[in-house]
């Protein structure tokens, strides 16, 4: 199925509801019920009980309803988290997850349908490139997932399937979307977006001195290495990309974190947590360490524990903050790195 050229329904905000009403002469309090309905989640038509039949069939006429389907659904066995797939209305799938934290449910929603930027190291980059996700289909991840649990979703990580700063203006209609107190009402603190280090998109918004959070996927102290395994590092030298963290602090006043996922024999050793301490000195951060999560096909392999740690004590002697990624949802294939997309053959799985 080709992307069609209506919207899909949670991409509209309530006044391009009020301004659709008013020109299809409904009357003004239907766009309000009709904005509560999808702001919730509930974005299937037949399930609007308070919507006359007539403006149903109006409202799937002119938008996409009826769509984001589950297909899939997975549960930890070990901590509980969730996954699920869901197709998208031109059959591209995607993938989020659910974890519970003592703070409350944290969903990591994808930004794309595959990813252009070709991590080694990471199963999303695998099968390719399928297409760039709305703001609202990035939304719907959120509502539908909170739906799914019965639950307030508490915080976001755009963290999923996709580089979200290579769909910069999708991402911003989602922050917009999702703290809309009309809407989700998410708190923008609530909310962190995670890039592989796309400098010219990190400056475009530090000049937008929001509160949402930010964080670099590092994975490698230096140039050699990280062009090894992140392309994106061919582009924009570690050099550059450290200067334009260290100006998004200055200017927000907001810690940054930086992802360092631990590769065996690979980014693990003392010399390079030394010199992963030494590019981040005196920057306002944190280290955000995870054992590499594991996937079939892939050539990279978790450090023992006591080299984690000892990584980890490195950073700490150094004055660096460093914490350890508890993993969640590695038996479902739901930790981080381990996410794919996938495309299903006419519109059945
Ligand atoms: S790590 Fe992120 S940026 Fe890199 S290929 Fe995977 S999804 Fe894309």
């Amino acid at each position: 199925m080709l992307m069609s050229d209506k919207r899909f329904c949670l991409d509209l905000n309530s006044e391009d509801i009020k301004a659709w009403c008013k020109e299809a002469g409904v009357p003004s309090f239907r766009a309000d019920q009709i904005y509560k309905w999808i702001s919730s989640g509930v974005i299937n038509t037949s399930d609007m009980t308070n919507i006359p039949k007539d403006l149903r069939a109006k409202l799937e006429e002119n938008f996409i309803f009826n769509s984001f389907e589950v297909i899939a659904s997975f549960e930890s066995k070990i901590d509980g988290t969730r996954k699920f797939v869901y197709r998208l209305s031109d059959d591209n799938v995607i993938e989020t997850v659910v974890m519970r934290y003592k703070t409350g449910l944290s969903v990591c929603i994808s930004s794309q349908a595959g990813c252009k930027m070709g991590c080694d190291f990471c199963a999303s980059a695998k099968l390719g490139f399928g297409r760039s996700l709305t703001s609202g289909e990035l939304l719907a991840q959120v509502v539908l997932s909170q739906r799914l649990m019965g639950e307030r979703i508490r915080s976001v990580v755009v963290m999923g399937i996709g580089e979200p700063f290579d769909n910069y203006d999708n991402l911003i209609g989602f922050i917009k979307l999702a703290t809309d107190p009309q809407g989700l009402n998410l708190g923008a603190r609530h909310i962190t977006i995670s890039t592989c280090g796309i400098i010219p998109k990190i400056e475009e918004f530090t000049k937008l001195s929001s509160q949402v959070n930010l964080a670099i996927s590092l994975h490698s102290p230096d140039d050699e290495l990280r062009k090894k395994i992140m392309p994106i590092a061919r582009r924009y030298p570690i050099k550059d990309l450290i200067d334009s963290c260290r100006a998004y602090t200055l200017k927000t006043h907001r810690r940054i974190t930086f992802e360092y996922s631990l590769f065996e024999g690979v980014n693990d050793s003392d010399a390079h947590a030394r010199a992963l301490a030494k590019l981040l000195g005196g920057m306002l951060c944190n280290v955000n360490l995870i054992a590499a999560n594991e996937f079939p096909g892939s050539d990279y392999r978790r450090p023992s524990k006591d080299r984690v740690a000892r990584f980890k004590q490195i950073l700490t002697e150094h004055g660096i903050n460093a914490t350890l990624r508890r993993e969640m949802g590695t038996d479902i294939m739901a930790a981080c790195g381990q996410l794919r997309r996938s495309t299903v053959e006419g519109g059945k799985s």
